[in-house]
């Protein structure tokens, strides 16, 4: 079994790929070109956001809003303790400080009460100006935006919706990458739309904001490309990854959000009752970047993951280790008592196989592997 199976996805849509690829590779065109701007402007026109500026990967995506924004020293920006890494990493690369916020332990999300507690300490303290939030949408959930968005309103703040796991999610209102006044995705191959290498993209209503990062993600070209205005970066999709997304995308929308929502389902109702399943509140839809259960215990996560890894059955921990204990930041700069959540989900989370060509039988054997360790272990 995989726990995120991508050669059989390749196999069943394995016509429509390779069409894409050999399309590509008969224009002899490999940077930019109408692969890349048509897929732009579906992914758009699906997350409902007016532009998409594709670009290298997740990270990149992410940094080109925060520098889109102009933010650097003496700007706080607050990111949740419980993510990947590059969704802090970026504001430490520009010069900025990353202010963690617990997170919520049903949904995984940044907790609202955690952020506004934050930003009123950070106004308190006085040394760094609060500016962004970065929302991340855990494991493909949308984050909770009315919350978030009526705690930016009332500090002046800027949402950078991080959609990195969260494409294709949505509420009964938004998709998702809509959230923010930026948002931002990745293609990295396990996420929910993935290429067949690095990629990723940015999403705005703002055509100013449109424009700057067009520019920031081509050396900071002015008129072209050899007109350089500004310090940018060279961060593109390129047109080989655009055809294979173009593919994929068609598969996305046919049924494979679809699928990995059968598959939560069928975990839920087999799992439900045995440990903590994951929770998605009323009117919410995730698209299951990861299928994230909570165990009652550190040795009751590892010695059922030991347990699965006996039975050939492969899982993950999203995420071991919370963000302000990285060694990369200025762990003195953080109090532990600050995040008893996260270091209680790091402890206690584990990622079962997900993805949209999971079979029932596998989702029934995970679960029957999963309920027998629970089990004997009460034995
Ligand atoms: C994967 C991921 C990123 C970074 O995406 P890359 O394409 O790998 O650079 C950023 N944020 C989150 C939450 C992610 O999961």
């Amino acid at each position: 079994m995989e726990f995120r199976d991508l050669k059989k996805q390749y196999l069943v849509n394995k016509s429509e790929i390779d069409h894409e690829i050999a399309e590509v590779l008969e224009t002899g065109r490999f940077i930019g070109g109408p692969k890349v701007s048509e897929l732009e402007s579906e992914l758009a026109d699906y997350v409902g956001m007016k532009h998409c500026i594709s670009c290298a990967n997740g990270t990149d995506a992410l940094e080109l809003a925060l520098m889109a924004w102009g933010i650097g020293r003496g700007d706080a920006v607050f990111v949740p303790d419980f993510t990947f890494f590059s969704s802090a990493e970026v504001v430490s690369i520009l010069g900025a400080t990353p202010i963690f916020v617990d997170v919520d332990s049903d949904t995984f999300n940044i907790d609202p009460a955690a952020l506004e507690a934050m930003i009123e300490r950070t106004i308190t303290e006085g040394v760094y100006e609060p500016k962004v939030i970065v929302a991340v949408d855990l494991f493909g959930l949308p984050a909770n935006f009315p919350e978030i968005g009526r705690i930016a309103d009332k500090y002046g703040l800027k949402i950078l919706e991080d959609g990195a796991q969260g494409f294709g999610g949505m509420t009964a209102k938004e998709r998702a990458c809509a959230f923010g006044d930026i948002s931002t995705t990745s293609f990295f191959p396990a996420k929910p739309l993935g290429c067949y290498g690095d990629g990723g993209a940015v999403f705005t209503n703002d055509d100013d904001t449109d424009a700057l990062i067009r520019s920031l993600c081509v050396h900071g070209k002015g008129k072209m490309k050899y007109d350089n205005i500004r310090i940018g970066m060279n961060s593109r999709l390129d047109s080989l990854q655009a055809g294979i997304l173009t593919a994929k995308f068609r598969a996305f929308r046919e049924h494979e959000l679809e699928d990995v929502n059968n598959a939560a389902a069928l975990y839920k109702d087999l799992l439900g009752d045995i440990v903590k399943t994951p929770y998605v509140p009323q009117g919410y839809y995730s698209s299951w970047a990861q299928y994230t259960i909570q165990l009652n215990s550190r040795d009751q996560r590892d010695g059922l993951q030991a347990y699965l890894k006996e039975a050939g059955i492969p899982s993950m921990v999203y995420y071991i280790k919370p963000m302000h204990l990285q060694k990369a930041f200025d762990s003195n700069f953080y109090r532990d008592d600050d995040y008893p959540v996260t270091m209680n989900l790091c402890d206690r989370v584990l990622s079962l196989p997900m993805h949209p060509y999971l079979t029932v039988d596998e989702i029934k054997e995970v679960a029957e592997a999963v309920a027998s360790y629970i089990k004997n272990e009460q034995k």
